[in-house]
């Protein structure tokens, strides 16, 4: 079975109950047991059910369900938004005097929120660069977690996840992979060796840009020492032992959960995500191609020319994903490139149907410091654009109009 009828038939079973061919929503904050003993059960986990939807609600343990379905996980936690996927995963393993070792081309919430962590003693250092060796350098005896993205935002640098899930093991450390931008259909990073999947599902996955959520899915692999990681010293039972800690420990106690609404919306959004991505990724090919034939300076991981070509290629079959960036020279050319559009909505978001292009230097990044910035791949005549769904022609027509007003 190929990736879409599998995401459509295997995935989801029909409304036991009722027949519902969609996930039905659970719109209700709590739920009844028919005595005090089922309740007690249903607590300590002896008896299947849902006590209340911050633990656990059917809408959101269907979405689940079929997330870690195509991520090929043991099970999955579903969040209020991708950055409370991201802080909920990495604070479930991590105490006071922890280091993070992550690549340099974070999407800027994270290293955002990594700097946040100092006040608590968890620090973060970022690999110089993307070769396997670079990370190998800045291990230390204090390193916990390597934190990487499938692919870079705005930087779009692609990191070899196999070979990084070897150096994190040989060090006693898990990986974890931020799959937003590539989605399982293009990758999965559990498959290549990575031991925990986060997305935002505010983007790709819901495909048309109407909640935020995210999700944190386990490989259910990595044994977590208890002396280098005391959270997990009472979670040393098997492959769910993350998963169950996430939920009870971080979702439920730190309050992250995901809306059943959302859960249900992002459900139809992922139906799609195929179809979606296929005609993307086409698009995205043919405007980076259309701009590097017209001589402009385009970074796009599926042009021979991009460094990252080769271990896209391999990594992610073919495909290479909505984002590419262009240097345009000045600020000044950049704006009016980005005011000269007419399909591409300019939105700081990623992952819409639509075409989306963003200034990362005067909007996401403009709180960065000049390291950030330039760790991002962000310089003020920089262009990040978000290819959607739209007819290849019309955005070709578009983007040959504004390339040739510049
Ligand atoms: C958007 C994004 C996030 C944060 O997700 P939200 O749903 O906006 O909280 C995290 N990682 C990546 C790569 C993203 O693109």
């Amino acid at each position: 079975m190929k990736f879409t009828t599998r995401l459509l038939h295997d995935t989801f079973a029909p409304d036991a109950a009722t027949g519902a061919t969609t996930q039905p929503i659970y719109q209700s904050s709590a739920f009844y047991q028919p005595t005090a003993e089922d309740m007690e059960r249903v607590f300590a986990g002896k008896k299947p059910g849902f006590v209340y939807t911050r633990v656990g609600n059917p809408t959101i343990a269907g979405f689940e369900r079929r997330v870690n379905a195509l991520e090929g996980g043991v099970g999955a936690v579903a969040c209020a938004s991708g950055m409370a996927a991201v802080s909920q995963a990495v604070l479930n393993i991590l105490s006071q005097g922890a280091e993070i070792l992550a690549s340099g081309g974070l999407y800027g919430g994270t290293s955002s929120l990594f700097r946040d962590f100092a006040q608590y003693g968890i620090t973060v250092r970022y690999a110089a660069g993307d070769r396997v060796e670079d990370f190998a350098e800045e291990l230390s005896e204090r390193t916990r977690l390597i934190y990487v993205e499938t692919i870079g935002n705005p930087k779009l640098d692609v990191v070899d996840i196999a070979a990084l899930a070897e150096l994190a093991h040989a060090h006693g450390v898990p990986l974890f992979v931020d799959n937003t931008v590539t989605t399982p259909y293009l990758c999965q990073p559990l498959s290549l060796g990575a031991d925990v999947v986060i997305h935002s599902t505010s983007k790709a996955l819901n495909g048309n840009g109407n909640s935020i959520g995210g999700i944190v899915v386990s490989g259910g692999v990595f044994r977590y020492d208890a002396a280098r990681y005391p959270k997990m010293k009472e979670y040393q039972f098997g492959p769910m032992s993350f998963l169950v800690r996430m939920r009870m420990r971080m979702v439920t106690d730190y309050g992250g959960c995901m809306a059943p609404f959302n859960a249900y919306l992002t459900g139809i959004g992922l139906d799609t995500l195929a179809l979606r991505l296929d005609r993307i990724c086409e698009n995205a090919l043919a405007l980076a191609r259309l701009c590097e034939a017209k001589g402009f300076d385009v970074n796009y991981p599926g042009l021979e020319t991009s460094p990252y070509h080769e271990v896209a290629q391999r990594q992610f079959g073919g495909r290479y994903g909505a984002m590419m960036t262009l240097r345009l020279g000045t600020k000044e050319r950049a704006y009016q490139f980005i005011n000269h559009l007419h399909y591409a909505l300019n939105v700081s978001n990623i992952g819409d149907a639509r075409t989306l292009v963003l200034h990362p230097a005067s909007t996401i990044f403009v709180h960065s410091s000049a390291e950030e910035k330039e760790n991002g791949g962000v310089t003020d005549d920089l262009v990040r654009i978000n290819v959607g769904i739209e007819d290849t022609d019309d955005l070709i027509e578009d983007f040959t109009g504004a390339l040739a007003a510049l």
